[in-house]
């Protein structure tokens, strides 16, 4: 199946002057079915927002490209390109207080993408605000409510109506249950599985909740300072892992021994990730590695298809491989 959204070498780096620069993403090529969900993972400092927000062009491409139903989107967006995407492809975004504006009341908030970019008479926009807020499950009558007046989940919730109100197919979600509370992150993530599967909507899931993105992806992939560094099914990827760094990640965040049903105890992930300025040759992983070789000092590893089971492949780049 073609993909909806494909990404070619896409790298964002940001110039902090006297020669010092952000690895933030660094050559990532990824494809997106449509309908498909492909969680991303990764510690902080990774580069999985930027990467998102490069994809939508929230941020300045530094090379790459990025092909939507066969489109290549411009370098660098203009006004009219932000008008012409923005109904097709989506953020939802990580903190629902600060991304909310709190002088805006909820129905001026979940309208305001219909009030910018159609020409919908206001009624109609009216009528979809309360439609939207019931579909996340919300109270429709609470559309002069301001953020303030509403939970964490129920914030998101008007983020997510927001978001999708415009109809898009393409939505990032970017790290959407990481500021909730653990008894409401369940929630929202069944309340997107739900809306990805009436919509139809194709999804890039930032999170850093391995659990919570195996649970609702077809696809994981992991990123290491500014690299993808694993891609593959879901499930085989959370339960063999094969990158030493995706090892380190779902030691870190494991779920019930499926024989005893019992809670395994976490690892802790060694080290801390490196500063991605001025990023040298060789495996960015070497300094954190239980396993690592002479050569992956020196040579920096490529993705290689390590698995191809169906049209599923998983790659990894590792000198292991
Ligand atoms: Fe470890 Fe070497 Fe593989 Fe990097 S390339 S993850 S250092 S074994």
């Amino acid at each position: 199946m073609s993909a909806l959204v494909e990404i070619r070498g896409l790298t964002r780096h940001f110039d902090l002057g006297r020669n010092q620069i952000v690895h933030a993403v660094d050559d990532v090529s990824l494809d997106i079915a449509p309908r498909e969900i492909v969680g991303l993972v990764g510690e902080s400092g990774s580069g999985k927002s930027t990467l998102g927000k490069t994809m939508l062009g929230l941020h300045d491409k530094t090379a790459g490209e990025v092909v939507y139903k066969g489109e290549t989107l411009p370098q660098r967006y203009a006004a009219a390109d932000f008008q012409r995407y923005a109904r097709a492809m989506q953020m939802i975004f990580q903190d629902p207080y600060s991304s909310l504006n709190p002088r805006m009341t909820v129905g001026e908030i979940v309208a305001e993408g219909l009030r910018l970019h159609t020409d919908l008479a206001s009624h109609d926009i009216r009528d979809r605000v309360s439609e939207w807020l019931e579909r996340v499950g919300l109270n429709a009558g609470h559309t002069s409510r301001y953020p303030h007046e509403f939970s964490g989940g129920q914030r998101q919730r008007i983020g997510i109506a927001r978001a999708l109100i415009m109809e898009p197919e393409f939505v990032v979600c970017d790290e959407p249950i990481s500021a909730l509370d653990v008894s409401v992150q369940a929630q929202v993530v069944n309340l997107l599985g739900e809306l990805k599967e009436s919509l139809g909507l194709t999804m890039l899931f930032i999170a850093h909740d391995l659990s919570m993105v195996r649970y609702i992806s077809d696809r994981m992939a992991v990123m290491y300072l500014g690299s993808l560094i694993e891609l593959g099914p879901a499930n085989r990827v959370f339960f063999h892992p094969k990158h030493p760094y995706t090892e380190m990640l779902v030691g870190s965040n494991p779920e019930p021994d499926p024989a005893t049903e019992r809670n395994r105890p976490p690892t802790a992930i060694r080290g801390e990730i490196p500063s991605p300025v001025n990023v040298g040759a060789g495996c960015r992983f070497a300094n954190r590695c239980p396993k690592v070789m002479d050569v992956c000092r020196g040579e920096t590893p490529e993705l290689r298809v390590v698995e191809d089971e169906g049209n599923a492949e998983r790659i990894v780049a590792c000198h292991l491989y």
